[in-house]
């Protein structure tokens, strides 16, 4: 419990009216993206500079009381749920970009900015900055910077961290640090930029992110390639990259998860096939032009039994836009939604489709799956209840043998989503027990009293989706 006293402190640091202290509006920021997940916080903040979060730490260290950044709360692994109470920290106020820098092709921005103003305000300016979450709707960079999160244009671009050129952020001690900046080689010392991105808000509140943009691509094209066979969209996904063609997308759907999002979306999408590879390639027109035909001509031999080539850019944008539905689609199933993304080497994503199929029969439980299969990222999700508690244990189950297969593959228990509470049982199967003690001893040296985001990472005790009420 925070006291009058320190709700007083604390209000007058941001003003009364970015405090929210009633039980309703502390609800709200009581749970978040993910399923059947919450805890109450004391209070919640909303800071409008740097200063102001200094002098919130400076109060909070000194009371041993938990922080919980929060950006929009999209996270899937109940990263922002305040399980120790305490305060949730929100950025809706530091949410601008402070400087687009043609000349270094940096652009300098503060943490609540949403990820689809970014994209969209350097287009303007003929730059890409190419990490798109399909939540980038509502997600904030400082969100995908704290879980690293990648997207549908990873595979040829890669994810929030290959764009990360430097931070501040404010430490546990009240101090700011300055981690790297706008050069494009910088090995001094340590890499702290690269060890604050996907740190979760859990060894230091970033307050300012320079990051890299690149120019636009001249052109795009998208096509969808569609297959009675898993295994022959896998082996497709295989030989594209052996013929050493990189596509800006490539992403799968298995038949459930196009029935849900042709339903959702109804752009007129095929349910009768078994998947389907949705394919983007972009650059200079000649390229993309000669990729296409090639990547079609490669589906075709590995047994697609058609492929479509959108005609027009709107045709193109329906179709990734039904593809970032994807989740929004299955979550209209069933009550409980439950998305994991267990990552293998692309080389496995056939066995891996597989294993999770067999899985689900196994354990009696519905699994739908897509992802980023240029990448290995598959997203099964399963749509379940959780007031049955018996599906939910069986549920639980079938997650965890999913996780142990990947890492069986050569694999991870998470390529984008993130430990938070969710894998952090998990954790230690993926980095044994020397990894486990050298991430302790990081997190200690960064926040020796545990004040910043305490309960995620590490918590030993959470392999239920418990909902932990206070
Ligand atoms: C429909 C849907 C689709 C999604 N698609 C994708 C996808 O394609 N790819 C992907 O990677 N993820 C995806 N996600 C997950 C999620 O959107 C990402 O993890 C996103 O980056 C979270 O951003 P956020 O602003 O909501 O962060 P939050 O959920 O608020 O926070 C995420 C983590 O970052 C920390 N944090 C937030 N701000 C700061 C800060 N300023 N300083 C320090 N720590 C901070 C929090 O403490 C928490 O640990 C999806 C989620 C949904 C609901």
């Amino acid at each position: 419990m925070i006291s009058d006293m320190l709700k007083e402190a604390f209000s007058s640091i941001v003003g009364q009216e970015n405090v929210i202290d009633s039980q309703a509006g502390r609800l709200v920021y009581s749970y978040d993206a993910t399923p059947n997940y919450q805890s109450m916080p004391d209070i919640v903040l909303a800071p409008r500079s740097t200063q102001e979060v200094v002098e919130i730490v400076n109060v909070c260290r000194e009371n041993k009381i938990p922080i919980v950044p929060r950006g929009s709360g999209s996270n899937l692994c109940a990263g922002t749920v305040p399980v120790q109470g305490g305060i949730v920290l929100l950025f809706k106020h530091m949410n601008e970009i402070l400087e687009v820098d043609e000349e270094n092709l940096t652009v300098t921005v503060q943490p609540g900015l949403i990820t689809q103003d970014l994209i969209q305000a350097v287009e303007k300016q003929g730059l890409f900055y190419p990490p798109d979450p399909s939540s980038m709707k509502i997600s904030t960079i400082g969100g995908n910077i704290s879980e690293n999160s990648g997207g549908l244009r990873g595979l040829k671009y890669g994810v929030t961290a290959d764009y990360v050129m430097g931070l501040e952020a404010v430490l546990a001690n009240g101090e700011v640090i300055r981690t790297g900046g706008k050069l494009a080689k910088d090995v001094a010392g340590y890499n702290l930029t690269q060890l604050l991105v996907g740190s979760e808000g859990t060894l230091a509140i970033v307050t300012e992110a320079t990051l890299k943009l690149i120019p636009m691509p001249e052109t795009k094209k998208t096509m969808l390639a569609l297959y009675q066979n898993i295994d022959a969209a896998a082996r497709s996904v295989s030989k594209i990259i052996a013929n050493k063609i990189i596509p800006a997308t490539l992403e799968f759907l298995d038949q459930p998860t196009l029935k849900a999002v042709e339903d959702f979306s109804q752009i007129g999408l095929p349910t009768d096939v078994e998947a389907v590879l949705l394919i983007e390639q972009d650059g200079p027109a000649e390229v993309v032009v000669r990729d296409i035909e090639k990547m079609a001509t490669i589906c075709k031999e590995e047994g697609a039994v058609s492929v479509q080539i959108a005609a027009s850019q709107q045709e193109a944008e329906a179709l990734t836009t039904a593809r970032r539905a994807a989740l929004s689609a299955l979550a209209r199933l069933k009550p409980t939604t439950i998305l994991e993304d267990a990552t293998v080497p692309r080389s496995e994503i056939a066995n891996m489709v597989k294993a999770i199929n067999e899985i689900a029969e196994r354990h009696q439980v519905d699994i739908c799956t897509f992802g980023h299969a240029g990448d290995g990222n598959l997203h099964p999700t399963c749509p379940t209840d959780v007031r049955d508690a018996d599906e939910m244990e069986r549920v639980e189950a079938a997650f965890a043998d999913i996780f142990d297969k990947a890492i069986e593959l050569g694999g991870t228990i998470t390529g984008e989503h993130g430990i938070g509470m969710v894998k952090a049982p998990y954790l230690e199967w993926k980095i044994g027990a020397q990894g486990m003690a050298v991430m302790k001893g990081i997190k200690h040296a960064f926040d020796p009293d545990s004040i910043l985001n305490p309960g995620k990472v590490f918590t030993e005790n959470v392999r239920k989706r418990l909902v932990v009420a206070k």
